[in-house]
């Protein structure tokens, strides 16, 4: 884990070691800009501390990085014009996660910015649906 920790790119930027265009920080989160921004102002919030993502964090880093995000969003379309945004994070490479540090991405929308994030539309048999419903309250 302290390996983990010494590479990190999301841990060497909580350090100070990479430079990052920060917008917030606290003692435990920190929020910057997306190097590679799929909208004007796209944000991501992270913990300072090693978590690889959002299942493995503690729920009250959790809470302490959701409420951040919050503040982002609000920021995002009190300050930039957005019109809205997306919160979102992705969990292990087959979701689209390339940094295994715990982040929430905060993207502002505004009208038109043609900007997909598509969940094509998908119908399950009434027998399928049960059976996930079971699964996953089982899991619970
Ligand atoms: P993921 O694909 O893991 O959900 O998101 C990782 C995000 O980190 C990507 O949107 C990518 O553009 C961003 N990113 C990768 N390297 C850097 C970096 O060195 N600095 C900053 N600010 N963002 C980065
Ligand atoms: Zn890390």
């Amino acid at each position: 884990m302290e390996d983990k920790k010494e590479s990190c790119l999301f841990c060497r930027i909580a350090r100070g070691e990479i430079p990052s265009y920060k917008v917030y920080e606290d003692n435990e989160v920190l929020a910057f800009l997306d190097i590679s921004p799929a909208s004007r102002g796209h944000t991501l919030v992270i913990p300072k501390e090693h978590f690889p993502d959002f299942t493995l964090c503690p729920k009250n880093i959790l809470a302490h990085c959701f409420e951040v995000a919050q503040l982002i969003a609000q920021a995002q379309i009190r300050q930039l014009g957005a019109t809205g945004t997306n919160v979102l994070t992705n969990v292990g490479k087959s979701a689209g996660q390339t940094v295994r540090h715990f982040h929430i991405h905060v993207i502002p929308r505004y009208e038109d910015d043609g900007l997909q994030l598509a969940f094509p539309p998908h119908r399950l048999e009434d027998k399928e649906m049960l059976l996930l419903q079971d699964s996953i309250r089982k899991g619970v």
